[in-house]
């Protein structure tokens, strides 16, 4: 049975999602901001929290956790290399492992850049990521503990994940990551197409996640950073592409 999820707000601009089991019954948070909405959603939902699956250590995905712990006594899945960071992790994965939540089956890739052991996962049967700081729509996660290159090869997994994944990030960043693509390909008419759609659904008060990794591909500059023409337009022809990709990175954070 193919998996359902569940996308609410969280905090000021963070999103929560549950990733349900229709089989099992068993039901995982991605993340946990905070546990009141997750609870909230829980109840709207009628389903059950058994898994918590975190992506990275920072407070804004992290501080429901031990709350929820508490009251669902759910396994708590967290990266290895940050577990010490988060608190009452059961389990530790990294690259290529494959966590169970019920009956549905998520590969565990390795997505450092926004902080060391970032992890991100992927269900394949359903073509679902999760993908916390990593990849926004239309934008990208800062860069706080690793550097260009290393983000840029996260970037490159999750491009490389099958077109039609939708994926699911940890903010609502879009409208203004439009803002900023714009000021690199100001050309680009997907991108163009995309930001009348977002200003309608920001306008409606709805969400623009998931999106696809293949809009991602033709629209967000991030992801991009491998093509002449945006090699270009930020005065790096020639250069590797994480250089490029390092550009970018920059003049967003001046944006
Ligand atoms: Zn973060």
């Amino acid at each position: 049975m193919p998996a359902q999820t569940y996308l609410f707000p969280c905090l000021t601009d963070n999103y929560g999602v549950l990733l349900h089991d229709p089989e099992s019954g068993a039901t995982a948070s991605i993340d946990a901001p905070e546990a009141a909405p997750v609870e909230a959603a829980l109840k709207k939902t009628g389903w059950r929290l058994t898994d918590i699956l975190v992506t990275h250590h920072h407070g804004d995905h992290t501080a429901g956790i031990p709350e929820l712990k508490r009251q669902h006594q759910c396994r708590v899945v967290a990266p290895r290399a940050e577990a010490q960071r988060i608190a009452d992790v059961d389990e530790t994965v990294g690259e290529g492992d494959t966590v169970r939540v019920g009956a549905l089956a998520g590969r565990v890739i390795d997505t450092p850049g926004h902080t060391a052991g970032h992890v991100s996962y992927f269900f394949p049967a359903d073509k679902l990521a999760f993908v916390g700081d990593t990849l926004f729509s239309i934008g990208c996660g800062r860069v706080i503990e690793g550097n260009a290159e290393i983000m840029w090869q996260s970037l490159l997994k999750l491009r490389n994940l099958p077109d039609d994944t939708c994926f699911y990030c940890g903010h609502e960043y879009t409208d203004a990551n439009i803002r900023f693509a714009k000021t690199i390909e100001p050309g680009n008419k997907e991108l163009a197409a995309r930001a009348a759609e977002v200003a309608q659904l920001r306008g409606a008060g709805k969400p623009t996640i998931p999106a696809t990794i293949g809009a991602e591909k033709a629209e967000n500059p991030f992801l991009r950073a491998d093509l002449p023409e945006v090699a270009k337009s930020v005065g790096l022809s020639g250069s590797p592409a994480w250089k490029v990709f390092a550009e970018i990175r920059e003049r967003k954070n001046r944006f």
